[in-house]
């Protein structure tokens, strides 16, 4: 966003308005800690303010301040799209490409006709509105509104609960800050977040240590399913519907999952393929070290996107199908992933 546009955004909101925070579907830690970061934040500011999620948080994340507070479009359908269409300033938070939210949600979405606000880190943002604060370079959504609340010069206002959600988002994203992404200047938002109330162990302990035992089967699956392929230096693992119910497959059990196949001596590329029966496809998760864009690869290939490093994708296809297109693709790439970690 350029000084012309912070001048702007800042004038608009020095007087009380009708805010509403949306964020990406099937959201994640950094999505739903920097919707609740905002609302709060606006909230003390005066303003007033209804996030609207797509779907529900996974249960790891529901202890998040306000979380109970936020309306789920899929469930909540008309008081939702009222919150949306009713606010004159949308904030669109950790997306970047409205059919992220869904199909019916990108709908009232795209008939909003007030001020878009984006602050997101994915790549190649849609143009929607000139408050767009965009940085790929940067680890996390919650690391930009702890930024935008600086620009706006209001680090005070950081208080316990806002600090909460900005660091519960800043952990998951870098994999507990340890991503190549991960900066010094992470650190130092991450130790004012922990002097301003954030209770480091306490998020920590909330969001990984709540395994059911159902879960640990999953990844026990998932781990037996692993095909390694080291000429590609790619690993990748699946999950049917019928794996997942036996395991009575709740929200936000495959997190993570795909990272352990990039955990294997000369991995550098995992995948992981998830039959979704409620949406009819198989959703993929890449990762990569080094590099060798899954991004690039899933906008290619699986009409995805995301990160260099981190990307998701989908396909209509059945499981088999899907992996025997990815295990096709590989021959392609094997170079440039060698390459793009080795040298
Ligand atoms: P995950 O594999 O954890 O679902 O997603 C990894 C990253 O890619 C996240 O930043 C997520 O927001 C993004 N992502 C996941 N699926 C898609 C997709 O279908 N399209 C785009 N553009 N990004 C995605
Ligand atoms: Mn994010």
């Amino acid at each position: 966003m350029n000084s012309q546009s912070i001048s702007a955004l800042k004038k608009i909101l020095s007087t009380p308005q009708k805010i509403s925070l949306v964020t990406h579907r099937n959201p994640d830690g950094d999505a739903i800690g920097s919707s609740l970061a905002m609302q709060h934040y606006l909230k003390s500011k005066g303003h007033t303010v209804q996030t609207v999620l797509p779907n529900e948080a996974p249960a790891f994340l529901q202890w998040l301040p306000g979380a109970e507070t936020t309306l789920k479009f899929d469930k909540q359908n008309q008081q939702s799209k009222k919150a949306i269409l009713e606010s004159n300033i949308l904030f669109i938070l950790d997306f970047n490409a409205l059919h992220r939210v869904g199909e019916t949600m990108q709908a009232v979405l795209e008939s909003y006709t007030g001020t878009f606000v984006m602050i997101d880190h994915h790549q190649q943002p849609e143009p929607l509105s000139e408050f767009v604060y965009s940085d790929t370079s940067i680890c996390a959504t919650c690391q930009m509104v702890y930024h935008f609340i600086d620009t706006l010069g209001d680090l005070n206002s950081i208080d316990a609960a806002i600090a909460s959600c900005l660091y519960a988002g800043i952990m998951t994203d870098t994999g507990s800050f340890r991503f190549s992404s991960t900066t010094a200047l992470t650190h130092r938002v991450v130790a004012d977040l922990i002097a301003k109330g954030a209770d480091n162990a306490m998020i920590h302990d909330r969001v990984f240590n709540t395994n059911t035992t159902s879960r640990l089967e999953l990844m026990g699956i998932a781990l037996t399913n692993m095909v390694v392929l080291q000429e590609s230096h790619t690993a990748y693992m699946t999950l049917s519907v019928t794996e997942l119910e036996n395991c009575n497959y709740q929200k936000g059990d495959t997190e993570g999952l795909v990272n352990y196949g990039l955990s294997l001596k000369g991995i550098y590329m995992s995948a992981i393929f998830i039959e979704d029966s409620d949406q009819n496809i198989v959703k993929i998760s890449f990762r990569s070290k080094g590099r060798f864009s899954v991004n690039q690869f899933s906008r290619n290939h699986f009409q995805g996107g995301g990160h260099d490093n981190a990307a998701g994708g989908r396909s209509t296809s059945s499981l088999k199908t899907t992996v025997e297109r990815f295990v096709s693709l590989l021959p392609t790439y094997k170079e440039a992933i060698a390459e793009s970690y080795e040298s």
